[in-house]
């Protein structure tokens, strides 16, 4: 079996969110059960930089198209997938975030840049393909990959069959009409049944449309996104798909997050012997700038700062945090609102409240260890990594239940099964409960080993993720 893997982020270079990590880990877990994987995306200067051996070999071409003609280079990661970089520099030699300018705002030119990223998956997954290996199927991910199943829908002759992943509904890719000309698409695909969203081009609508199959990164969410609160638009399309709509629930890279041997971590330990948590503990609130305190549990929140992750409720709750008693530790970026209430809360509790605004992957990893309670009052969750990793840290998530934080996060209330706290609505007043129950369970040392071991022993691998995928792809090549 050829499997193309299309992504517009790869960890550990090219990385926004949960995407960017998923797939930088499954094609590998894919790989081991003896697919040949390929990786194809946009060559950013991170990945000319880190690959500068990478060799072109192929010049895809699509005669009286109007997209631009690109090369592909071939590298190959230390893991052994082979990367196709999708090479045309005046729309991806841009350094920083892959979708934003140095403004903040989308790149104008948005849409050409990943409608030619579809354009090559779909080359790749066709008889026009001029390299001796031609993909049997097409895993997409999200809108940048969505018009990918539209294209191999009006190509010609033998072409893949095609698969897309929503990591999540809410970035739907939606441009103006005026576009279309220029996206080498039909004129017919504008149509209800087609790319057409209110009388806009939807590119992910367009995936969701075509492709053979989609699946979502939880079941829950496969669930939620079929109803009208939660699908975001599309969930009479969903519903109308439903046959070919599946959850399969996110891993997470067990060898970048292993507090046993995370290079980023001051001290290791593990599920057997937990004594290095109390020094990564004292170690992270130094460098945060926090009192050196082992007698209050110290709560964190690594995240992109929006809606979504519910942090305002979080940041509702104020000074009442303060009381429980616990430290409290965010790193994060986003809404210019929650930046500044965070930050505000942090002079106003010096010693007791940090904040660091940024991205930082080398913080990420020393807070999971360092923290002992993690925070994710998410609204929607499409699966979410961070609550996965804190299990594996022995940092016990407080999440609200919804999507793929329900399907991994089980209530301490369950005394066997248990390995953390969730909450149902989405409020302050639920949140902070939630906190109380998790900040008293911490006061009890034998209650709280057994929610952490709990956690650190589950396997989280990628290993379930990559059997479910497998399974599908075979089930559409019998089709
Ligand atoms: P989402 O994809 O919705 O942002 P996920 O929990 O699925 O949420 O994945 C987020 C990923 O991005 C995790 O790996 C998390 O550690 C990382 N991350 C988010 N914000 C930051 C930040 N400010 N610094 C470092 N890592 C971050």
């Amino acid at each position: 079996m050829n499997l193309l893997f299309v992504t517009p982020e790869l960890a550990p270079w090219v990385k926004t969110g949960g995407l960017g990590d998923v797939a930088g880990a499954l094609p590998g877990a894919i790989k081991a059960l003896g697919v040949d994987i390929r990786v194809l995306l946009p060559a950013y200067p991170e990945l000319l930089r880190k690959f500068p051996e990478a060799k072109e070999v192929a010049l895809p071409s699509w005669p009286d198209g109007l997209l631009p003609l690109p090369s592909l280079k071939l590298a190959t990661t230390a893991d052994g997938i082979p990367l196709y970089l999708l090479d045309y520099a005046s729309y991806y030699d841009r350094e920083g975030n892959p979708y934003l300018g140095p403004d903040g705002e989308d790149w104008t030119d948005n849409h050409l840049r990943f409608a030619l990223l579809s354009r090559v998956a779909a080359w790749l997954g066709s008889t026009s393909n001029t390299l001796d290996w031609q993909a049997d199927i097409v895993h997409c991910n999200d809108w940048q990959t969505g018009l990918t199943p539209a294209y191999l829908n009006y190509l010609p002759g033998s072409r893949a069959k095609s698969l897309i992943t929503v990591h999540n509904l809410a970035f739907q890719g939606l441009f103006e009409h005026i576009v279309m000309p220029r996206l080498d698409l039909p004129e017919s695909a504008w149509q209800i049944n087609g790319v057409e969203y209110h009388g806009k081009l939807s590119f992910l609508k367009a995936g969701l449309q075509f492709a053979d199959a989609i699946t979502t990164v939880s079941p829950s969410y496969a669930r939620e996104i079929q109803t009208d609160e939660e699908g975001m638009g599309l969930a009479g399309l969903l519903r109308l798909h439903s046959d070919k709509l599946t959850g399969v629930l996110n891993g997470i890279d067990t060898t970048t997050w292993d507090p046993a041997a995370d290079p980023h971590l001051p001290f290791h330990y593990s599920a057997r012997n937990l004594d290095g948590k109390a020094a990564n503990k004292a170690d992270l609130q130094r460098q945060l700038g926090l009192a050196v305190r082992q007698d209050i549990p110290l709560l964190a929140v690594v995240s992109r700062l929006t809606e979504q992750k519910g942090l305002d409720l979080l940041l509702e709750l104020g000074a009442k945090l303060m009381q429980l008693p616990a430290q409290l530790a965010i790193l994060g970026t986003g809404s210019a609102a929650l930046e500044q209430g965070f930050s505000a809360l942090a002079q106003a509790f010096p010693g007791q409240c940090a904040v660091k605004i940024g991205f930082d992957e080398a913080l990420a990893h020393r807070i999971e260890a360092g923290a002992d309670v993690f925070l994710m009052p998410s609204r929607f969750e499409p699966c979410g990594l961070n609550q996965m990793y804190s299990l594996r840290y022995g940092t016990p998530p407080v999440v609200r239940a919804t999507g793929g934080l329900a399907d991994t996060v089980v209530d301490a209330a369950d005394k066997k099964l248990g390995n953390g706290f969730v909450f149902g609505p989405a409020t302050a007043a639920a949140l902070l409960e939630a906190l109380q129950r998790a900040t008293q369970a911490w006061q009890q040392p034998k209650t709280w080993r057994r929610l952490q071991k709990q956690g650190m022993t589950q396997d989280w691998s990628w290993d379930n993720a990559a059997r479910r995928y497998v399974e599908l792809y075979r089930s559409l090549l019998s089709k």
